[in-house]
């Protein structure tokens, strides 16, 4: 307490002016409501990590607890290169929390979220119950497997997804490279929105070019539930005829509805059969199950609807979802996405929680896709909300792609992918 106060007051020393004596009224307010300064952010991912760290950066006598069920966090992107070839394993993905505990005060703490009580404003965990006055919610995905027959808890054993970065991505390099030269992999990729669009592509690629370098004579099968390429098609298939041809078989509108049990086989709209040495099949998603049975979830059971600009919840006050969980308009689910919601998610609360005027939501993303071990591609937008529509839209003229496959992407890249993890373990 004592600390708060001594940080606040040097805010205030440090001539903040009128946003000062604003914030100073706003927290006394607070407090005479009988408020608190207590936020709760469930999921220390892409999204979670940078709601938390921004809304301690704009307002030390805010508390921020941090709930996360691992130790550590593995980012998904460049997870791809991984299975590639390319990285020799996972240490270069891999984020601690102990910098953002230190340097910011947020209270980190290693649980599993089991409930949300938006009435009482608790969270309940496998470590107690926490009291909140705002919450932030960032789960990311959990996979629809009740609409894959014969989906089990073994499954992703067998079939891994790998859509989660972490022990599934090193199973399925795995089975990679035990598979046998001349051997068939099948990728299933399910139907839009999933996590990261071009992602399915991305390792398309990569699982593509380990199999021409390290198991002649292999064929990628590629199942896609989509009617066509979601993301940079034209890209994607330049890249795929400069480097695979005769390796990648593209099947568009084939949706994968069963799996075998042994995990070699899967059936297309319960009929057509096709069988591999490896199966990477990555189910239908939906936002994390936490968001699901904290009643956040929209009439569509799957994704939550939420304030285009505060990212509050439609459904419930004072919970704000952010990343791949939310309905973010024309903003992909992606890293970049949910850290950019995660910015003005907390700007908007620290705004909120001291009695200020919102501000209006501005986002950025870009996603990068590696097509080969040197080349890479981009998609790049800018993000606002159409106030009639009240819903996140493509800021006119602002999407782009690449021109062509090009070595300098991949440079930016590295460094995007750099930058990002800093920003969120430091
Ligand atoms: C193969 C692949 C490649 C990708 N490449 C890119 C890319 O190049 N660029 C890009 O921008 N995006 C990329 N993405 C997408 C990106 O990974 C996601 O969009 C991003 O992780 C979403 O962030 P998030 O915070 O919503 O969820 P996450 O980052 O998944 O974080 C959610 C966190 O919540 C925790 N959690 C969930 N439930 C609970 C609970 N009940 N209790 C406690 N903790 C809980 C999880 O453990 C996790 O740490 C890629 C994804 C994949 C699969």
């Amino acid at each position: 307490m004592t600390m708060q106060r001594r940080d606040f007051l040097k805010m205030v020393g440090a001539g903040a002016g009128v946003g000062a004596a604003t914030a100073l009224t706003g927290c006394a307010t607070q407090q005479a409501a009988g408020g608190g300064r207590k936020v709760v952010v469930i999921g220390g991912g892409y999204g979670g990590t940078i709601a938390a760290k921004y809304i301690r950066m704009m307002d030390k006598s805010i508390e921020v607890t941090l709930i996360e069920r691992n130790d550590h966090y593995i980012s998904c992107p460049f997870s791809n290169l991984y299975l590639g070839g390319i990285l020799p394993d996972l240490s270069k993905l891999t984020i601690k929390y102990d910098k953002l505990a230190a340097n910011h005060g947020i209270k980190v703490v290693q649980a599993e979220v089991t409930g949300v009580n938006a009435a009482e404003r608790t969270v309940t965990t496998s470590k107690g119950v926490f009291n909140y006055d705002r919450l932030v919610v960032a789960p990311g995905v959990d996979f629809r497997t009740e609409e894959i027959k014969g989906y089990t808890a073994q499954t992703p054993e067998v079939a891994p997804h790998a859509w989660k970065a972490g022990p599934q991505t090193i199973l399925l390099r795995k089975q990679l490279e035990a598979m046998k030269p001349g051997g068939t992999v099948v990728l299933s990729i399910p139907l839009a929105p999933f996590r990261c669009p071009p992602g399915p592509y991305e390792r398309t690629s990569m699982i593509a070019m380990y199999l021409k370098q390290h198991k002649p004579g292999s064929k990628l099968i590629v199942l896609d539930a989509n009617p066509d390429i979601v993301s940079k098609k034209g890209l994607f298939l330049k890249g795929w005829k400069k480097h695979y041809d005769g390796i990648i078989d593209y099947r568009p509108a084939k949706k994968v509805t069963e799996v075998s049990a042994d995990g070699k086989s899967v059936l297309i709209e319960g009929i057509d059969e096709v069988k591999g040495d490896v199966i990477n099949l990555i189910p239908p998603q939906r936002a994390g199950a936490i968001a699901v049975s904290a009643g956040l979830v929209g009439p569509d059971k799957n994704w939550c609807p939420v304030n285009p600009t505060t990212f509050e919840s439609t459904i419930h006050k004072n919970i704000h979802v952010i990343g791949d969980a939310c309905i973010a308009g024309a903003m992909p689910k992606s890293g970049y996405s949910a850290n950019s919601e995660a910015k003005a998610c907390a700007n908007n609360i620290v705004n909120l929680m001291n009695g200020r005027a919102i501000v209006d939501f501005s986002g950025i993303n870009t996603c990068y896709s590696f097509l080969s071990a040197k080349e890479a591609v981009e998609v790049t937008g800018v993000y606002l909300v159409d106030k009639e529509k009240n819903v996140i839209i493509a800021a006119p003229g602002s999407v782009g792609v690449s021109p062509d496959l090009s070595e300098t992407e991949a440079i930016y890249a590295e460094s995007w992918l750099n930058n990002i993890l800093t920003e969120m373990s430091s």
